[in-house]
């Protein structure tokens, strides 16, 4: 069943993508084998390795989504989603892509010339850059969100915290999102902000967390950042975000399926070699229908998600709340499935940590919260159902 196969799946890509998805395969198999990966992550700890990102630039592949001009493939989304998979399902430790993908995009949509040359170059030459949005009050409800920039002698000074930004440890520059003006909602006045990681006033303290080192805490106290800083129009943040997030759920989406599908890999492969009562437990009609029902539902997952990317990448501006909402909770979802139901498979040896499925399942389990929870997504789907 597995798309390693080429059999489910992949068949309505081009020969070209299909031949990508192939490359990306080959790739993770001969260099993030689990001894390898253990190296190159620093025991499981560190999912971000620069040289990996770097050695996947040099074959032309980080830039898969970023316009030629700019150093990149000049691929779509669904190129990019079937990346994203792939790497995610082989486990290579890239984990600071998505959400460089993500603010690549923000670039991409309202970024200067000046902002582009430098940032998308960086991106497509294996560079990483991260997004603040979130507050310690402002999760969910991130219109709510209260950090500063203020204009200042032709400078924007920048004042507040944020939580959970993720690999702003790798980040050469981080995306603020800030409140510059007053307006009348709460969703008026936002404006974005590049601030380059290095600078004076902000200070980036990791978060543990069941993943490793992935995402941190800023302070910004009186951090200066120059005026061409700015992301777009100044106090039009709200709108800008929201013609962004189309391409971030399907971003996050494709991530979790390749996580899902690795999950799965891992839980039959598992199911066909392992002996009990004198027989594999892949031949017990329990087993059989646990991985019967995750292997349709990936097909579906991935279905969507493709036809999501395929959407967007036709036709960039339409608003796709519902289906991309729809695609980033069925993936998630699904990661997590899979990733329990492999623990339950493999009975105490996907509970051990010799065994990478606990792995797997921590990874899941953050999915359903990052980007939009799955109860906001629902939220979002139910609205565009009338309710
Ligand atoms: C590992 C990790 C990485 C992250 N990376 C980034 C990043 O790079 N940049 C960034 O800006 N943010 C990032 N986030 C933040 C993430 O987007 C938020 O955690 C998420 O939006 C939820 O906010 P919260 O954690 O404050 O939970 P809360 O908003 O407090 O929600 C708590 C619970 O209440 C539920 N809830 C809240 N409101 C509603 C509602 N209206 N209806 C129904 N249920 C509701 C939620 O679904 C959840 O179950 C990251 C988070 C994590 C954990």
């Amino acid at each position: 069943m597995t798309s390693a196969s080429g059999a489910l799946g992949d068949s309505d890509l081009t020969e070209e993508q299909q031949d990508f998805a192939r490359a990306l395969r080959d790739y993770c198999e001969r260099e993030c084998g689990p001894e390898r990966l253990k190296e190159l992550t620093s025991g499981f700890d560190d999912l971000h390795n620069d040289d990996v990102a770097r050695q996947m630039a040099e074959l032309g592949w980080y830039g898969v989504a970023i316009e030629e001009a700019y150093g990149g493939s000049g691929g779509g989304l669904l190129e990019a989603c079937v990346f994203l998979e792939e790497t995610a399902r082989g486990e290579a430790p890239i984990g600071a892509y998505p959400v460089t993908l993500i603010v690549a995009g923000a670039l991409a949509r309202f970024g200067t010339e000046a902002q582009k040359r430098r940032l998308l170059g960086h991106v497509a030459g294996g560079g990483a850059l991260a997004i603040a949005m979130s507050e310690p009050e402002a999760g969910s409800d991130v219109g709510a969100l209260s950090t500063r920039a203020e204009r200042s002698n032709g400078e924007w000074v920048l004042n507040g915290a944020k939580m959970w930004c993720s690999y702003a440890h790798k980040a050469s520059e981080i995306l603020i999102v800030c409140r510059s003006e007053r307006g009348e909602s709460k969703h008026e006045g936002l404006s974005m902000v590049l601030v380059p990681r290095e600078s004076d006033g902000l200070t980036v303290t990791p978060i543990e967390t069941l993943g490793g080192k992935e995402t941190n805490e800023l302070h910004l106290e009186d951090c200066h950042a120059p005026e061409d800083a700015l992301l777009g129009e100044p106090g039009a943040g709200w709108t800008q975000l929201m013609a962004g997030l189309n391409y971030e759920r399907v971003i996050l989406a494709a991530s979790a399926l390749g996580l899902a599908q690795r999950a799965f890999d891992e839980a039959l492969a598992y199911a066909k070699e392992r002996k009990q009562f004198g027989r594999p437990i892949g031949s017990f009609q329990a087993t059989q229908h646990k991985l019967a029902d995750l292997a349709t539902e990936l097909v579906q997952a991935r279905m969507l998600v493709r036809s999501v990317a395929r959407t967007i990448d036709s036709a960039p501006e339409r608003m796709l709340p519902r289906e991309a909402s729809m695609a980033k909770l069925a993936c998630t979802e699904l990661a997590k499935r899979c990733a329990i139901e492999g623990v339950q498979i493999m009975g105490g040896y996907g509970y051990a940590t010799e065994y990478p499925m606990e792995r797997y399942l921590r990874a899941a389990v953050v999915t359903t919260i990052f980007g939009g929870t799955s109860e906001i997504q629902k939220n979002i789907i139910a609205k565009t159902l009338g309710l």
